[in-house]
Protein backbone atom coordinates (compact mmCIF):
# COMPACT_ATOMS: atom_id res chain seq x y z
CA UNK A 1 0.00 0.00 0.00
CA UNK A 2 1.30 3.20 -0.70
CA UNK A 3 -0.25 6.29 2.15
CA UNK A 4 -0.30 9.33 0.83
CA UNK A 5 -1.77 10.73 3.66
CA UNK A 6 -2.84 9.84 7.29
CA UNK A 7 -6.50 7.84 5.96
CA UNK A 8 -5.93 7.51 2.38
CA UNK A 9 -3.66 5.37 0.21
CA UNK A 10 -2.64 5.35 -3.69
CA UNK A 11 -4.50 1.89 -4.21
CA UNK A 12 -8.07 3.04 -2.80
CA UNK A 13 -8.15 5.92 -4.77
CA UNK A 14 -7.21 4.12 -8.16
CA UNK A 15 -8.75 1.60 -7.95
CA UNK A 16 -11.91 1.19 -10.70
CA UNK A 17 -13.79 -1.81 -11.36
CA UNK A 18 -14.18 -0.69 -15.07
CA UNK A 19 -10.84 -0.87 -15.24
CA UNK A 20 -10.37 -3.57 -14.20
CA UNK A 21 -13.14 -5.55 -16.12
CA UNK A 22 -11.70 -4.16 -19.22
CA UNK A 23 -7.86 -4.46 -18.26
CA UNK A 24 -6.94 -1.38 -18.38
CA UNK A 25 -4.27 0.12 -16.27
CA UNK A 26 -5.73 2.89 -13.90
CA UNK A 27 -2.10 4.04 -13.20
CA UNK A 28 -1.77 8.37 -13.04
CA UNK A 29 -0.01 10.47 -14.74
CA UNK A 30 2.50 12.16 -12.70
CA UNK A 31 0.79 15.25 -13.50
CA UNK A 32 -2.96 13.47 -12.45
CA UNK A 33 -1.02 12.01 -9.47
CA UNK A 34 0.46 16.17 -8.40
CA UNK A 35 -2.99 16.85 -8.56
CA UNK A 36 -4.21 14.11 -5.51
CA UNK A 37 -1.11 15.07 -3.78
CA UNK A 38 -1.56 18.80 -3.71
CA UNK A 39 -5.28 19.34 -3.54
CA UNK A 40 -7.32 16.34 -3.70
CA UNK A 41 -6.50 14.21 -0.79
CA UNK A 42 -5.33 17.29 1.33
CA UNK A 43 -8.89 18.26 0.76
CA UNK A 44 -10.11 14.84 1.58
CA UNK A 45 -8.32 14.74 5.05
CA UNK A 46 -9.84 17.98 5.41
CA UNK A 47 -13.28 17.14 4.96
CA UNK A 48 -12.75 13.96 7.03
CA UNK A 49 -12.06 16.03 9.90
CA UNK A 50 -14.84 18.11 9.67
CA UNK A 51 -17.10 15.44 8.94
CA UNK A 52 -16.15 13.76 12.54
CA UNK A 53 -13.05 12.17 12.45
CA UNK A 54 -14.69 8.58 11.35
CA UNK A 55 -14.66 6.89 7.82
CA UNK A 56 -14.56 7.70 4.40
CA UNK A 57 -15.36 4.81 2.29
CA UNK A 58 -13.98 5.91 -1.55
CA UNK A 59 -15.97 4.26 -4.25
CA UNK A 60 -13.65 5.98 -7.14
CA UNK A 61 -11.39 8.74 -7.35
CA UNK A 62 -9.21 8.51 -10.59
CA UNK A 63 -10.37 7.47 -13.58
CA UNK A 64 -8.34 7.97 -16.23
CA UNK A 65 -9.47 9.46 -19.35
CA UNK A 66 -10.22 6.22 -21.38
CA UNK A 67 -11.61 4.11 -17.97
CA UNK A 68 -13.87 7.58 -17.55
CA UNK A 69 -15.56 7.16 -21.97
CA UNK A 70 -16.04 3.84 -20.49
CA UNK A 71 -18.23 4.73 -17.50
CA UNK A 72 -20.30 7.72 -19.62
CA UNK A 73 -18.15 10.43 -17.71
CA UNK A 74 -18.01 13.81 -19.28
CA UNK A 75 -14.87 15.30 -20.92
CA UNK A 76 -15.11 17.83 -18.60
CA UNK A 77 -14.98 15.58 -15.16
CA UNK A 78 -12.65 16.37 -12.49
CA UNK A 79 -12.02 12.33 -12.43
CA UNK A 80 -9.78 11.98 -14.98
CA UNK A 81 -7.74 14.40 -13.53
CA UNK A 82 -7.37 13.35 -10.27
CA UNK A 83 -9.06 16.28 -8.44
CA UNK A 84 -12.39 14.17 -7.82
CA UNK A 85 -14.13 11.66 -5.01
CA UNK A 86 -16.93 9.49 -4.74
CA UNK A 87 -17.74 8.39 -1.25
CA UNK A 88 -20.15 7.56 1.34
CA UNK A 89 -19.87 7.43 5.33
CA UNK A 90 -21.13 4.37 7.11
CA UNK A 91 -23.96 5.34 9.05
CA UNK A 92 -25.23 8.23 7.78
CA UNK A 93 -26.70 8.65 4.23
CA UNK A 94 -25.44 10.72 1.32
CA UNK A 95 -27.92 13.53 1.16
CA UNK A 96 -26.98 14.00 4.97
CA UNK A 97 -23.53 14.02 4.33
CA UNK A 98 -23.82 16.12 1.46
CA UNK A 99 -25.93 18.82 3.02
CA UNK A 100 -23.20 18.82 6.07
CA UNK A 101 -20.53 19.47 3.26
CA UNK A 102 -22.49 22.14 1.84
CA UNK A 103 -22.98 24.00 5.45
CA UNK A 104 -19.04 23.63 5.81
CA UNK A 105 -18.50 25.19 2.15
CA UNK A 106 -21.16 28.25 3.11
CA UNK A 107 -18.88 28.94 6.37
CA UNK A 108 -15.91 28.85 4.23
CA UNK A 109 -14.51 26.13 6.64
CA UNK A 110 -13.33 24.02 3.27
CA UNK A 111 -12.57 25.14 -0.53
CA UNK A 112 -14.35 22.75 -2.70
CA UNK A 113 -15.29 23.77 -6.36
CA UNK A 114 -18.19 21.16 -6.93
CA UNK A 115 -19.82 19.29 -4.60
CA UNK A 116 -22.56 16.80 -6.20
CA UNK A 117 -25.14 14.22 -3.92
CA UNK A 118 -25.46 11.39 -7.09
CA UNK A 119 -28.60 9.57 -6.51
CA UNK A 120 -27.85 7.36 -9.42
CA UNK A 121 -26.02 4.61 -10.35
CA UNK A 122 -24.18 4.44 -7.31
CA UNK A 123 -25.87 7.24 -4.04
CA UNK A 124 -22.51 8.86 -3.80
CA UNK A 125 -21.19 12.16 -2.77
CA UNK A 126 -18.72 13.77 -5.54
CA UNK A 127 -16.92 16.37 -4.48
CA UNK A 128 -13.95 18.15 -6.14
CA UNK A 129 -11.28 19.87 -5.52
CA UNK A 130 -9.99 21.55 -8.55
CA UNK A 131 -8.30 25.05 -7.60
CA UNK A 132 -9.23 26.87 -10.53
CA UNK A 133 -5.08 27.86 -11.70
CA UNK A 134 -4.12 28.52 -7.77
CA UNK A 135 -0.59 26.97 -7.38
CA UNK A 136 0.08 24.92 -4.57
CA UNK A 137 0.65 27.33 -1.38
CA UNK A 138 -1.88 29.41 -2.99
CA UNK A 139 -5.51 30.24 -1.95
CA UNK A 140 -7.54 28.16 -3.76
CA UNK A 141 -10.03 29.45 -6.43
CA UNK A 142 -12.64 26.49 -6.13
CA UNK A 143 -16.11 27.75 -7.48
CA UNK A 144 -18.17 26.39 -4.29
CA UNK A 145 -20.66 24.95 -6.89
CA UNK A 146 -23.41 22.78 -4.91
CA UNK A 147 -25.89 20.78 -6.93
CA UNK A 148 -28.02 17.60 -7.26
CA UNK A 149 -27.90 14.78 -10.02
CA UNK A 150 -30.58 12.49 -9.87
CA UNK A 151 -30.03 11.05 -13.41
CA UNK A 152 -26.63 9.21 -13.70
CA UNK A 153 -23.78 10.72 -15.39
CA UNK A 154 -23.88 13.26 -18.22
CA UNK A 155 -27.63 14.09 -16.95
CA UNK A 156 -28.85 17.90 -15.47
CA UNK A 157 -27.75 18.94 -12.35
CA UNK A 158 -29.85 21.18 -10.23
CA UNK A 159 -27.12 23.95 -8.78
CA UNK A 160 -30.13 25.40 -6.74
CA UNK A 161 -30.42 22.62 -4.62
CA UNK A 162 -28.18 23.27 -1.38
CA UNK A 163 -28.91 26.93 -1.88
ZN1 LIG B 1 -17.87 11.78 -9.19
Amino acid sequence: MTQLSAHFTLEELTHSDTAIAHRIPNSPTPEHLANAKNWTVPGMELLRHLLGDTAINVHVAYRNPQVNVLVGGTPTSAHPEFFAVDFDRPGETPRTTATRIAGFMKKGLIHIDQLILERAPGRVVHVSFDPRGAKPGQPSRARGMMGYQPGGPGTPIDWGYFK
